[in-house]
């Protein structure tokens, strides 16, 4: 992944970004763990199934991939560029964030992807 060096944290506050160390960038952390404990929780469970049917196997890969998503997000926050679309580079509107914290991208560039 590359990351634009104008984005740097003063940067990253006026772009309404979550800079490392911010109050934003705690809060997103802590949204981010908690729906990773509790996915990594329900793959536990699912796969105490012995035999899972086709819709316990679309739920549990369902789960990978949020997990992962959830891991990739992790990486933004790490990184700074948590929180702006990576297409567009503009900030992912809050009420996005609190729906899905591992949204990579604005709902115009999300649906112009489909
Ligand atoms: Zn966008």
């Amino acid at each position: 992944m590359t990351v634009d060096s104008t984005v740097n944290s003063t940067a990253g506050d006026a772009l309404g970004g979550h800079p490392p160390g911010s109050a934003a960038a705690r809060q997103a952390h802590e949204l981010l763990a908690r729906e990773r404990r509790t996915h990594i929780a329900e793959i536990g469970l699912l796969e105490e199934d012995s035999a899972p049917d086709e819709a316990v196997m679309a739920r549990r890969g369902a789960l990978q991939t949020n997990l992962e998503e959830i891991d990739a997000a992790l990486a933004r926050l790490a990184d700074g560029v948590y929180g702006l679309c990576e297409d567009c580079r503009k900030p992912v509107p809050e009420g996005r964030l609190e729906i899905i914290p591992y949204a990579r991208r604005c709902v115009g560039c999300q649906q112009r992807r489909r």
